[in-house]
């Protein structure tokens, strides 16, 4: 079966791109058989038997062999955050499109005025009854329009306090801090294959928050084609 790569996918109102990868599921196979002194150029039955076998006894250095790239643009801070709490077989760029690369930590913030770039939502999600952390999905809160309304109110408010702050000779570290978690931020994120399925198995489950499982179900779908056999077997852990 040969599926179209897809580059680039829409996560709310920012996107995400598959910028660069290195190796596939026969990367897997290769490296798990170098032991033996093999070395495979296509894929058979028995290989993917093999990568099953791999992540169901947790023999998981095969899967760091395969490492993807994406670029993050226009992503709310909130949904960064999150993002960052994922460290091992991760490293992050921030910045890129706007500056010269610096580290994740909003450095970036320090040296650079900020844009007035906020993710506006289309709806807001009702409070969870039972989950103090959880929204109801689906549910929109009553007055959509209002809550809309409140919102970028708010936005405005930081965005003029922060301008007003910088003309008043605040420096730009101390003046972002009136700014909302709604900000966009861009970056790069490098992930080894088990990272990016760790994250995908934690961030696209209900217990997670909308505008995360969006992004991870759209980096789902960006390397499914790369190694569909190996992403089957780390879920199906
Ligand atoms: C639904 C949800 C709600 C969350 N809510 C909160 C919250 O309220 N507050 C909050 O702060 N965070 C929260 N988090 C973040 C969460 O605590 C993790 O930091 C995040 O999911 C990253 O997972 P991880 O630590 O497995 O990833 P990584 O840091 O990438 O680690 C990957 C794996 O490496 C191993 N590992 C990492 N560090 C160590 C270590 N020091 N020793 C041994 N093994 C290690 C573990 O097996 C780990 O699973 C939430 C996450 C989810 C999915």
């Amino acid at each position: 079966m040969t599926t179209t790569l897809l580059k680039t996918l829409p996560v709310d109102d920012g996107s995400v791109t598959l910028v660069d990868h290195m190796g596939n599921d026969l990367s897997v196979v290769n490296a798990a058989r170098v032991s033996f002194g093999k070395r495979k150029t296509e894929l058979e039955e028995k290989d993917i038997k093999l990568i099953k076998y791999l992540a169901s006894h947790k023999h998981m250095s095969p899967f760091r062999h395969v490492v993807f790239s994406f670029t993050l643009e226009d992503i709310s801070e909130v949904v960064c955050r999150q993002l960052y709490k994922h460290q091992v077989g991760c490293a992050y760029t921030s910045g890129e499109f706007r500056e010269s690369a610096t580290t994740w930590n909003e450095i970036s913030g320090r040296y650079v005025e900020f844009d007035p770039e906020f993710h506006v939502p289309s709806e807001f999600r009702q409070q969870h009854k039972s989950n103090k952390q959880a929204s109801l999905e689906g549910e929109i809160v009553e007055d959509n329009n209002l809550a809309l309304q409140v919102y970028k109110d708010a936005l405005e408010n930081s965005f003029t306090s922060y301008k007003k702050l910088l003309e008043l000779g605040v420096c730009k570290e101390q003046a972002r801090m009136v700014m909302p978690l709604s900000f966009k931020n861009s970056l790069i994120w490098t992930t080894s294959l088990e990272a990016t399925v760790h994250f995908i198995k934690l961030r696209d489950h209900q217990g997670a928050q909308l505008e995360i499982r969006n992004l991870a179900r759209a980096i789902h779908k960006l390397i499914e084609p790369i190694c569909p056999h190996s992403i089957e077997a780390l879920l199906s852990l």
